[in-house]
């Protein structure tokens, strides 16, 4: 592919919120410009990368938006897309047999949806991936993810540990759902959906929090009032506002710190 068209594609899914000057010489993306820093993307994975592995990657991807509760991948399903999220988070649910369903981990702009692919996996079994929120990702089909981790060491070192933080993840939220109340995942769960959207205030509705944490949504509403009460959230019209987030965090269980390290960018 000419140099120019490769540029041209990148720059067309770099995140502005990250991305430098729009007056940066398109020679900087390809990484053979005087400043040679190729521009970052956005999600922590991707940008761990060394830039010479980063710049033959980020052609391959295209940036996509994601709408709350959309449904990115149903279980024994081919995968046939991997997301690197840049903003929002993918949630991870596990469905049983009776329908039933419950969250296990979620994947923001420190990893990437489509683990399964890594371990030469077509599929995941017992697992959806739904957006959790709003957000953007960028794509890659999951054949062309799986001939990257094949030739880029670089790229197989960071998911490694990227899907070793995943399963950290999944391990604590097992423990919290079978040990800690209501309130306390209740509590836990908005600070982590509050530290992914990067913000106070996010679009949640007590039926889809009941869901990921699979419980009843009365349920729901009595911890929600709770913390209300207490001053902790304020939660309207399918909104939640944390008001006061020491007090929430002193609701939550401990889970909250292990998950919260779990979130950090691999290295
Ligand atoms: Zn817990």
């Amino acid at each position: 592919m000419p140099m120019e068209a490769h540029a041209a594609r990148a720059d067309a899914w770099v995140d502005p919120k990250v991305a430098p000057p729009a007056a940066a010489p398109l020679s900087a993306v390809a990484g053979t410009g005087p400043e040679s820093r190729p521009r970052l993307t956005g999600n922590a994975l991707l940008d761990a990368l060394p830039d010479s592995e980063r710049v033959s990657i980020v052609p391959l991807l295209r940036r996509v938006a994601l709408a709350a509760r959309q449904l990115l991948s149903e279980p024994g399903q081919a995968i046939e897309t991997v997301y690197f999220p840049v903003s929002g988070a993918i949630s991870l649910v596990a469905v049983t047999g009776d329908g039933s369903s419950v969250h296990v981990a979620s994947v923001g702009p420190e990893g990437v949806a489509g683990i399964p692919v890594f371990f030469g996996a077509s599929s995941a079994p017992n697992l959806r991936a739904v957006a959790q929120m709003p957000g953007a990702a960028l794509a890659m089909p999951a054949g062309q993810f799986a001939r990257c981790l094949d030739r880029s060491a670089p790229l197989r070192r960071l998911v490694g540990s990227y899907a070793h933080a995943l399963l950290t993840q999944a391990a604590q939220e097992v423990a919290c759902n079978r040990r800690h109340s209501v309130l306390e995942r209740c509590s836990c769960w908005l600070l982590v959906t509050a530290d992914r959207a990067r913000a106070q205030e996010f679009p949640m509705t007590q039926e889809f929090l009941a869901e990921l944490l699979g419980t009843r949504r009365a349920s729901v509403v009595s911890a929600a009032r709770a913390l209300q009460d207490a001053g902790s959230i304020r939660y309207r019209r399918g909104r939640i506002r944390i008001t006061d987030r020491a007090r929430l965090e002193a609701s939550a269980c401990g889970c909250y710190r292990v998950i919260r390290q779990s979130l950090l960018p691999a290295g």
